[in-house]
Formats: C-alpha cells, sequence, structure tokens
C-alpha cells in the first residue's frame, strides 16, 4: 500500500505479524535505504524477543472463525462403533439431556453430517413393561 502524504513523501505501509505473534505495521517512506530498513525490521525483532522475555503474550488471533465450542469434549475412551475414527463423548442437550455423541460428527449452520452416532443417556430409572406399554 502506497499514500501520498501532505509531504508529498511516498510511504509504504507494512501490516506483518512477529515471530511472536505481535502485530506490527511498519511505515516506510520511499527514500528509506535498505540499510535503514534492515534497522527497522533488527528493531522490531528485538522488541519482539524483548516482550516474549517479559513474558507477555500476544493477542490470540482467531482464524477465520472463532471456535465454537469453548469446553474440552468430555470423551468417554471409547471409539466410534459408527465410523470406527471418531472418539465418543458425552454432551448435554440444551434440555439437558444426555448424550453420546462421535467426534467425527459436525454441525454447520444447522446442518448435522459427518458421522452420525448418537447414543441417548437414560440416566432415569428404567421404566417397567408395564408402564412402557401402557
Ligand atoms: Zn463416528
Amino acid at each position: 500500500m502506497a499514500e501520498k502524504t501532505d509531504d508529498t513523501t511516498l510511504r509504504a505501509t507494512l501490516s506483518m505479524t512477529t515471530k511472536g505473534g505481535y502485530g506490527v505495521l511498519l511505515t516506510i517512506p520511499t527514500n528509506t535505504t535498505d540499510k535503514e530498513i534492515e534497522g527497522m525490521l533488527t528493531t522490531i525483532n528485538s522488541a519482539d524477543n524483548l516482550a516474549n522475555l517479559a513474558s507477555m503474550t500476544a493477542p490470540v488471533r482467531s482464524s477465520g472463525f472463532a471456535k465454537k465450542e469453548a469446553k474440552p469434549k468430555d470423551y468417554t475412551g471409547q471409539i466410534c462403533p459408527t465410523c470406527k475414527e471418531g472418539k465418543l463423548y458425552r454432551m448435554t442437550t440444551k434440555t439437558g439431556k444426555q448424550l453420546i455423541k462421535c467426534s467425527e460428527s459436525t454441525f454447520i449452520n444447522g446442518i448435522a453430517g459427518g458421522c452420525n452416532y448418537i447414543k441417548w443417556v437414560d440416566d432415569k430409572p428404567q421404566q417397567s413393561a408395564e408402564e412402557r406399554y401402557y
């Protein structure tokens, strides 16, 4: 990106991320020598190292979409019997029902995809046959 400024000097603005993950905007006038640019980059590199030495943390950048599930999955330790690849995990629905799902299942924009394995966890005492067929 180059823009004309008031003093009619052309400047290039570079947006970059340091090794430590810090965002840097570097504005370089076009009459800057390579040596000077190198100096700027060295300064940024030192600042990056010093920030890391001071145990600062760079802001976490989301890669486009934020992960919907913040909580770690409650894995059962079993492998999915349907796809034989996914790991089974427990989850609770909005209505409080417990179920076991496969980690290979997806739910994007309201559409379920991937592995369709679902096992409802019946945490209520078993109904007797009489009640069931009443
Ligand atoms: Zn599966």
